[in-house]
């Protein structure tokens, strides 16, 4: 599938374990060549599409020959159509746990499905069935065992259902169809059994090799395109009278809605030998262009196809060059393409990239014509690492997704200058980093970044795996990227001349096979003469990550001592430089611990390892060395605004001019100070200098931290920290003057809080989504107060000192269509000590994104030595906040609006309420129910009780209740306005006189608007 795959990072999916996989997992042994065998299937096809119902119908003939040594006893079937079934099928279960949710069987409409099937064998009738987990699998039960050798006939009628094509790759979108997997077909049968597995949408495919012999019957307004050969002459003059017309076409984007469908039908007829499967394509509205290609080394001709309609047509008036380029490049560099056509037609359906099927494929929106030639390139490229060259995709995802990112990069590296890639627009975009100080990243780059990204969290996975097995980011990261990355650095490593002989030697040895990875390892020892253990063991099976250091240069004997901090012996490169270019180049094989080689002298600046960026090092910031000077390992300082992505060689600053405002300090001004943001580094900080106008005082904020990822053990990754902030506050003493009256003053406060921490990850469980930390956290605070003399008649200055110690411990999943998590904490100090927890969970009812959300908070004190800590119904406003945890507009406001800032902490009401205060212990629930429709707010609901309940008031209930209506941007800023309440905080309220303008609150978590704290915990 297409590359745009690699930047989807945020979701994981639940592991699915198919029957097949687990096969494959039990059954994993090379496939030795001597024994290596392949089954046949020849097919007849005839099908007949009805446009009006989204059905289609038809006969299928196909002929089995068992070339194994084994005897058959079943035929196992795969009905891929019934994978769009119902919520139970393994595509459906994936794509629930996807990021996408796209896929609800609860509408009748959107299900596909295949039926009326009859199987014979050689004419008889023959006893078959559903598989009893997976209804898109059935089995065949032989009458008469296949013999090694033999082959037998299978015939079948069947109708389908066509799903709705947003959910995968079958569908339809009006009248616009893509017909894939869509026929019954044989399972693979290989050295390792059968192969049956259901259809994924994370895992593709391994199939049979045969020929297919099949007729389409269609209104005859239908442009088609399909795999093979088009049989019927009137087609093709029709079709070559439209290229003609559409190649002076002008081109707008204007959609256009479907013409009405020809009464009459045609029937189309196709035949293709030597491929594994067939898929079709047909739309009223498709532009026809035509071309060709003349092949690199036997200078034969391949017609080429591209079929669009007018949304993208103007990016498509180009196709037919893209096609051209991809072909011609793949078959110079992997082997020559073997078929006599080659069709790309634009699809609606999925969403962006594209799908490959042979000597066809579908591509999707393109931002823009860059874009559509790398995911033409990339499809196109499939019809070798898929087509011809039949790996089981399912099993090992990078011998075809992965090899092919590889020629992918090569594409842009050799047909764009650099490799610079104009797609960085997109993700820029969606990080809301400035676009302008990353032009210079390359298409490589890209794929660095999404393997760097999830590997320094640690959620990185080994290339090795079946597709099922990785996280949805790490499809992309690993599966893609990182694959690329590595045979990248086999290509830099080997010398391209040699690589390419391997891939050429891998190429004539298993066209039309089914190659494993023994296969490719062995093929390229062979054609390189050098032991690839590093590679197919070290760098595909595992997920070790590569870092070297070069830690001493002796300039006398120009000697280098080297320290590989990765069990694999890998090789690497070590440059010369002088001026700001590579002078020399050197590679070494690898080799672990530490090891001295030898450099031809020279007279270099620096040193460095990898200076072209051809490994995919975890870590580079250790790999240079200066050879003057007396500070060798400290690189020079780089100052920058306000990029965000690393320069390995450099130590670098980012800063942004930043602006703040609360009630007492009032405008503040100053900068954020930060390390690179992306890929996430061990070392972070961010620093907020600010100097407060009104309080002509120093304020902001601190984060330092570093972190320590764990291997192997059941912790994942330690990080300790320091937070800190000052900032000013007020508060207000009353004074009595000469004539008794009391008069209130404002004074400027400030405080300082300083907080170190100690985090703690715990790993996940193989195929769990739930997230476990453990927090530590000791937190120094700093008030300066003032005390009122009536001596002096003046306030005096006085400190104020706390500390309070915390553990915390959480346990997430928000990864789920229904995200969860609990928290809970224990907090001691000299004066308290207490223990709360909370329970968060969120019922998302639509793809917008909305949800009822439930909140269960509870707490106990163990003691309490009349401490400002005790619980709290109506959460905290900005006095509350003793550990000065969340930003407030007003810290000490009585009025106006920085009073009504509240958090939903404690009993989480909405209503302020002063009722419901204990230092006991407290419980309350919290319900949000949001309004249908796109009317952005809801309805909300608390309930609570605590130690004391009921004795506020004569007649107060043991329960506290609220309610009312709320309004929201987001998450960061809601509003509620409480329309009833229990009798008792309503008696509070009429007693402060007051009126229900006056109860209206709201919460504002202006931390969530920090976008360098937001970047680092993106999370995958
Ligand atoms: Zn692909």
């Amino acid at each position: 599938m297409d590359k745009s795959y690699a930047f989807k990072t945020d979701k994981a999916m639940k592991k699915i374990f198919s029957l097949g996989a687990c096969l494959f997992l039990l059954t994993g042994f090379p496939a030795l060549a001597q024994n290596y065998f392949q089954q046949e299937v020849n097919y007849q096809i005839r099908v007949r599409l009805d446009d009006k119902k989204h059905e289609y119908s038809g006969f299928e003939n196909f002929v089995y020959i068992n070339h194994s040594k084994d005897v058959l006893n079943e035929i196992r079937m795969h009905l891929w159509p019934n994978a769009y079934s119902n919520n139970e099928t393994g595509l459906a279960k994936q794509l629930e746990n996807s990021v996408r949710k796209n896929f609800d069987f609860r509408d009748e409409k959107t299900r596909g499905y295949i039926d009326s099937i009859d199987f014979k064998v050689n004419g008889e009738n023959v006893r078959w069935k559903i598989d009893t987990v997976h209804t898109d699998i059935a089995h065949i039960y032989l009458k008469k065992p296949l013999q090694p050798g033999e082959q037998i006939n299978i015939s079948t009628p069947f109708h389908a259902k066509i799903p709705d094509g947003m959910i995968s790759r079958m569908g339809h979108v009006g009248q616009s169809y893509q017909i894939t997997q869509w026929y019954p077909k044989p399972a693979v049968y290989d050295l390792h059994g059968w192969n049956d597995m259901p259809y994924l949408n994370q895992g593709e495919f391994y199939s049979e090799y045969g020929s297919f012999d099949v007729s389409i019957s269609l209104p005859k307004n239908y442009v088609v395109g399909a795999t093979g050969e088009l049989q019927d002459e009137e087609e093709i003059n029709w079709l070559n009278e439209k290229a003609k017309k559409d190649s002076s076409l002008n081109f707008t984007n204007k959609a256009d809605s479907f013409p009405t469908s020809d009464k009459e039908f045609k029937t189309l007829h196709y035949k293709q030998s030597s491929v594994h499967d067939f898929a079709w394509f047909a739309d009223k509205r498709y532009h026809v262009l035509k071309g060709e290609v003349e092949l690199p080394k036997s200078k034969r001709k391949v017609i080429l196809w591209s079929m669009f309609s007018n949304e993208q047509a103007k990016l498509w008036q180009k196709s037919i060059d893209y096609m051209h380029d991809a072909i011609y490049k793949y078959s110079m560099w992997v082997g020559e393409y073997p078929y006599s056509q080659c069709t790309a037609v634009y699809g609606s359906i999925s969403a962006g990239g594209g799908m490959e099927y042979p000597t066809i494929t579908v591509i999707g929106n393109s931002e823009n014509g860059y874009m559509l030639d790398v995911v033409i390139a990339h499809e196109i490229g499939h019809n070798w690492f898929y087509g011809i060259l039949g790996s089981n995709e399912r099993r090992y995802p990078w011998m075809d997704e992965g090899i092919n990112s590889y020629y992918e990069n090569r594409y842009v590296e050799e047909k764009y200058k650099q490799g610079t890639d104009t797609s960085i627009n997109e993700i820029t975009s969606s990080f809301h980093i400035p676009v302008k100080s990353l032009h210079r990243i390359t298409h490589k780059d890209i794929f660095e970044i999404s393997y760097i990204a999830v590997a320094r969290h640690g959620d990185d996975q080994a290339i090795g795996l079946a597709a099922p097995e990785f996280t949805e980011a790490n499809y992309g990261g690993m599966v893609y990227a990182k694959t690329a990355l590595v045979f990248n650095y086999l290509e830099k490593y080997l010398g391209k001349e040699t690589f390419d002989k391997g891939m050429q030697a891998y190429f004539d040895a298993w066209k039309f096979k089914h190659p494993m990875p023994e296969d490719i390892k062995a093929i390229f020892e062979k054609a390189t003469d050098k032991n690839l253990d590093w590679f197919f063991q070290g760098v595909i099976n595992t997920n070790e990550k590569l870092d070297y250091k070069l830690s001493q240069y002796k300039k006398k004997t120009s000697n280098l001592k080297i320290e590989n901090f990765s069990n694999i012996a890998s090789p690497f490169s070590v440059s010369g430089i002088k001026d700001h270019a590579a002078i020399k180049t050197v590679w070494y094989d690898g080799f672990t611990g530490i090891k001295k080689v030898d450099f031809p002298s020279g007279d270099y600046d620096h040193l460095v390892i990898d200076y072209n960026k051809e490994i995919p090092e975890i870590n580079r910031q250790n790999n240079s060395i200066r050879t003057k000077g007396l500070f060798k390992k400290i690189e020079t300082l780089q100052f920058r605004f306000p990029a965000a992505i690393e320069n390995p060689y450099k130590t670098q600053i980012f800063y942004t001019p930043a602006v703040g405002w609360n009630s007492y300090d009032r405008w503040m001004a100053g900068l954020i100070l930060y390390n690179p943001l992306f890929p996430s580094k061990n070392f972070e900080y961010t620093l907020m200098p600010l100097y407060g106008f009104k309080t002509k005082n120093l304020c902001g904020g601190l984060n330092i931290s570093y972190q320590i990822q764990a291997d192997e053990s059941i912790i994942k990754s330690v990080k300790i920290g320091i937070k800190a902030s000052t900032f000013g506050y007020n508060n207000y003493i009353y004074q009595q003057n000469e004539n008794g009256l009391l008069s209130s003053h404002s004074l400027d406060m400030k405080y300082t809080k300083f907080a170190p921490y100690l985090n703690i990850e715990l790993r996940k469980k193989t195929g769990s989504n739930i997230v476990k930390r453990i927090s530590l956290r000791s937190i120094f605070i700093s008030e300066k107060e003032y005390l009122y003399s009536q001596i002096l008649q003046k306030p005096i200055d006085y400190s104020n000192n706390s500390n309070v110690n915390e553990i915390g411990y959480r346990l997430s999943d928000s990864k789920r269509k229904d995200p969860w998590e609990l928290i809970l904490h224990a907090q001691r100090s000299e004066k308290f000590s207490k223990l709360f927890g909370e329970a968060l969970y969120a019922i998302n009812y639509n793809k917008a994104g909305k949800a009822i959300r439930f909140r269960i908070f509870g707490g106990a004190f163990f003691f309490d030595d009349n401490s400002k800590y005790s619980f709290k119904m109506g959460g905290w406003n900005g006095s509350q906040d003793n550990l000065y945890d969340y930003t407030f507009i007003g810290r000490s406001e009585t009025q106006y609006l920085p009073s009504k800032q509240f958090v939903e902490t404690d009993g989480g009401f909405k209503m302020g309420t002063n009722i419901g205060r204990s230092n006991k212990w407290i419980a309350a629930m919290n319900i949000k129910i949001p309004f249908p429709g796109s009317i952005p707010g809801g309805l909300f609901a608390d309930v609570g009780t605590y130690e004391g309940a009921g004795t506020a008031f004569p007649g107060s209930q043991a329960v506290l209740y609220d309610a009312g209506i709320m309004f929201n941007v987001g998450k960061i800023f809601e509003i509620y306005i409480p329309l009833t309440a229990s009798s008792d905080i309503l008696r509070e309220q009429k007693i402060n006189n007051l009126k229900l303008g006056d109860q209206i609150r709201f919460t504002f978590y202006l931390d969530q608007l920090n976008p360098i704290e937001k970047i680092r915990n993106i999370s995958f």
